[in-house]
């Protein structure tokens, strides 16, 4: 899950990490007044779910409160990657003097936490890893005994050549580490962290990815859960108990089990083809979701063929059956539709689609051909 600059940069603060003051406004009017508090020179900030705000001209200074106005009126009109920017964070301007890179995320390698910090910061840090990566420097964590100072002052010195800066960059760095761990992190990221005139390093941006399996025993950060932020069909396929990514290609997939839903994407990318989207309606299915899971994907106007494989074990074939009959009866589709099954109550699976005029395979890789020829209108190699 997501949360919000906002929310992360006020866990943040309550951690100890340096952090400039801020309000969040939904209106122009609201961010001058907010802005009038902070004395007129303030940041103005799109709150949403995507990285680069910087350079979609989401983040934008401005003088005087009369300028925060205008300024929120154009920010708030933005949409950002596809998110419509319905909030913006106001904070008072710093001065910046350098701007470094340091973030924590979980991971799989290593199956450690690593920090990642690097003294060119600002822009993307996959820039940075790409042109230039000798300026990030990567560091395992043994979650045994956390960041302890000595690991954290040396990476406060691979970004300040001054002790001060590298001792106050160390302590950010263990507070950051503590608040990824206590929330559930899979990322928890600042960047910029900044030097100002004055020599004191501050955190100007904070970003923080919690991991949907903490949710249930952290009720408190479920409850930042922004739904109007989130991509509806995301929002929709979370209702539904499915699980599903909303991806770029053309080839809509509804699938049982993760593994056989990678397997299915890796095969219609083999083929050839893009696929639409991950989704896994799970072990047992029942027939409304696979209604929820036809509805989510036939909304997505990318979508030129839906492909079904379905391995019945748990999941009842005849239960996904009745789902598409269900669904289709609802919302005839307006894409072709190709069905694969083959496990439990398959015989009676494949009478209920015939009786209604669908037709179901049984192998997989014919199946996912298929689709991706109709997806494409070509032949798939
Ligand atoms: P992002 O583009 O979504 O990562 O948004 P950031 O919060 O990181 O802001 C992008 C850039 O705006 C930063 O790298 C800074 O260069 C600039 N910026 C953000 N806050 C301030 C500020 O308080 N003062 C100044 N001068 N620049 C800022
Ligand atoms: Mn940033």
């Amino acid at each position: 899950m997501n949360i919000h600059e906002y929310q992360a940069k006020e866990i943040f603060r309550a951690a100890g990490i340096p952090v400039p003051p801020g309000e969040v406004a939904s209106t122009p009017e609201e961010a001058e007044r907010i802005a009038r508090k902070f004395g007129g020179n303030v940041v103005v900030k799109a709150q949403v779910h995507a990285g680069g705000r910087g350079k979609a001209g989401g983040v934008k200074l401005a003088k005087t409160p009369e300028e925060v106005g205008s300024v929120a009126e154009r920010i708030l009109s933005l949409t950002i990657k596809d998110l419509p920017v319905k909030k913006v964070l106001v904070t008072p301007a710093a001065d910046i003097t350098t701007e470094a890179y340091v973030g924590v995320i979980v991971d799989r390698a290593s199956k450690k936490p690593v920090f990642m910090v690097s003294p060119a910061g600002g822009i993307d840090i996959e820039e940075v890893a790409a042109k230039t990566p000798d300026k990030i420097r990567r560091h395992p964590v043994d979650p045994r005994y956390g960041l302890r100072l000595y690991e954290a002052m040396e990476l406060g010195f691979f970004l300040y050549s001054d002790v001060r800066q590298a001792r106050a960059a160390a302590k950010i760095m263990q507070q950051l580490y503590s608040v990824f761990i206590a929330n559930g992190g899979s990322l928890a990221e600042i960047n910029p962290l900044v030097t100002t005139p004055t020599g004191d390093v501050v955190a100007l941006d904070a970003k923080m990815v919690v991991d949907d399996n903490e949710l249930d025993r952290l009720p408190a950060i479920a409850a930042l859960r922004d739904e109007t932020s989130e991509a509806p069909s995301e929002v929709e396929a979370r209702k539904a108990n499915l699980t599903f990514i909303k991806l770029d290609g053309n080839v809509g997939c509804i699938v049982n089990g993760a593994g056989l839903a990678m397997a299915t994407m890796d095969l219609v990318k083999y083929y050839g083809g893009e696929p639409a989207n991950f989704l896994d309606i799970g072990g047992s299915s029942n027939p409304e979701k696979v209604v929820a899971a036809l509805r989510i994907i036939t909304a997505d106007p990318n979508v030129k063929a839906i492909l079904f494989n379905i391995f019945g074990g748990i999941t009842r074939t005849d239960d996904v059956a009745n789902g598409i009959v269900t669904a289709i009866k609802a919302n005839p589709l307006k894409v072709p539709l190709v069905i694969r099954l083959t496990g439990t109550n398959e015989e009676i699976a494949v009478k209920i689609l015939q009786e209604n005029g669908l037709s179901a395979m049984t192998d997989m890789d014919e199946a996912v051909k298929k689709a991706v020829a109709l997806a494409t209108g070509k032949k798939a190699a």
